[in-house]
């Protein structure tokens, strides 16, 4: 029988810190409070859905850590979501915003249910049901969402306006929510700025580790808002996209994948496996596929042991949250393969949510321009940070990375002193 251990995002999470903690000699009481999140909220929504079908849906909230500022974090939409997954990815979030350097603390929120098992319809009323049942959770000082995995620009649109509207108002106070169409209230670029962050931690890595990004054969896995925007970037960058993968299975292709072509059709079918100018094959292939940089941006512990022993890439990008299981992660430093962790690799998303926050409040417009040199400085200098954090205390990127993000929160947490 196999003994292997089974990892999920809390676990993987709470490990990653208990290993930091040790790194920087934190005293027990404030690993204890970082291990643990503030506050934790299940909401029971009973949305009536268009065919007057009554339904009962599970909802949760976790504010993690505020020590820099208020809870950021996006909304997961999944039927398998759990408050253990949500409560991991709120940690992932405080190390995620203290690291790129933006005022806020971590925070995430999860919707049980199957975006893709229902109308757009269906969907508005109930992302409406949770806001209203969210409402004394959600604001500019205490938590603020953004989409995540199965919720989109559209959905926190409808976020804003049920919050407005319940007011009686045309707009809300402040922000309130990230990632809104830009025609009310949201910022040029932040729908791309999560992959667009990737493929700019992806060009910097290839500086330091000499490899020439117009050369590079690029296995995606993930082709939603995340992979499909990397993937986009990286070809435009002159990188061959091989392989690309979605839950429905992957296509690849050693000549290269034409990725504008890919996203049209999957507009029209909806999914990557059957397009018909490349081979069809399985999520594990493209994984596994002899390529020079993966970018893993599905979802989570997808690397495990196995996958890890089998992996060819140089590079591993970790686009979507907590990819790579901790033993994997163990294979692929003894395999010398470069990780740019999760925590740097996707921050882009929160740093334009940041600039969003900031524009709403203070009612100023940027251009698409300013978003994206603004966005390229910062993670790239991020990337530079963590890099040379590295090198000299011969830690991994994921080590680095970490030591630096709770180090912030720390110093933070000791600057406000005692609390009552
Ligand atoms: P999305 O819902 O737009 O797309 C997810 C994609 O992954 C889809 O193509 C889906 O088919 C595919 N997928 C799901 N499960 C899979 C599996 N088991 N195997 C292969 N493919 C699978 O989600 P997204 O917003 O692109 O998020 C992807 C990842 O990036 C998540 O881990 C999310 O937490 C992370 N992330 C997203 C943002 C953001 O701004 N959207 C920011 C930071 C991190």
């Amino acid at each position: 029988m196999s003994t292997k251990q089974v990892y999920g995002i809390l676990k993987t999470a709470r490990l990653n810190l208990e290993q930091t903690s040790e790194r920087l000699h934190l005293e027990e009481q404030m690993f204890k409070r970082l291990l643990e999140p503030k506050e934790k909220i299940e909401i029971t929504l009973n949305p009536t859905l268009s065919s007057n079908k009554h339904m009962q849906v599970k909802a949760f909230i976790v504010r993690h850590r505020d020590a820099l500022g208020p809870a950021k974090g996006g909304i997961r939409m999944s039927p398998n979501v759990t408050m253990d997954d949500i409560q991991g990815l709120s940690m992932e979030m405080t190390w995620k915003t203290a690291l790129i350097g933006v005022p806020f603390g971590g925070g995430k929120s999860g919707i049980c249910f199957d975006p893709s098992k229902i109308t757009a319809e269906d969907k508005e009323i109930i992302i409406r049901s949770f806001t209203r049942g969210a409402m004394r959770h959600i604001g500019p000082e205490v938590y603020v969402p953004a989409p995540d995995m199965g919720t989109n620009e559209t959905d926190m649109g409808h976020i804003r306006d049920c919050l407005a509207y319940s007011w009686g108002k045309s707009v809300t106070d402040g922000c309130y929510v990230t990632g809104k169409p830009v025609i009310i209230g949201g910022i040029l670029g932040r729908k791309e700025a999560t992959g667009r962050g990737v493929a700019y931690t992806i060009v910097a890595a290839c500086e330091k580790l000499g490899l020439d990004i117009k050369k590079s054969r690029i296995a995606v896995q993930g082709f939603g808002n995340v992979g499909s925007i990397a993937a986009m970037v990286l070809s435009e960058l002159g990188a061959k996209i091989i392989a690309v993968s979605d839950v429905t299975g992957g296509v690849i292709d050693e000549e290269g994948i034409n990725i504008e072509h890919l996203m049209n059709f999957v507009k029209d079918c909806g999914q990557v496996y059957g397009y018909p100018s490349a081979k069809d094959c399985t999520n594990e292939d493209v994984l596994t596929c002899n390529c020079d940089i993966l970018v893993p941006a599905a979802t989570q512990s997808v690397i495990t042991s196995d996958i890890a022993n089998e992996i060819k890439a140089k590079l591993v990008a970790e686009g979507a949250n907590s990819p790579t299981t901790p033993d994997a992660d163990e294979i692929l430093d003894k395999k010398k393969i470069f990780i740019i962790p999760d925590i740097l690799c996707n921050s882009g998303g929160v740093f334009v949510s940041y600039l969003e926050y900031t524009q709403e409040t203070q009612r100023e417009q940027m251009t698409l321009e300013e978003v994206n040199s603004r966005l390229n400085n910062r993670i790239v200098s991020r990337f530079n940070d963590v890099y040379n954090y590295s090198k000299l205390n011969n830690l991994t990127m994921r080590q680095a990375a970490m030591d630096m993000a709770v180090s912030r929160v720390v110093e933070a947490t000791y600057a406000m002193g005692a609390l009552p």
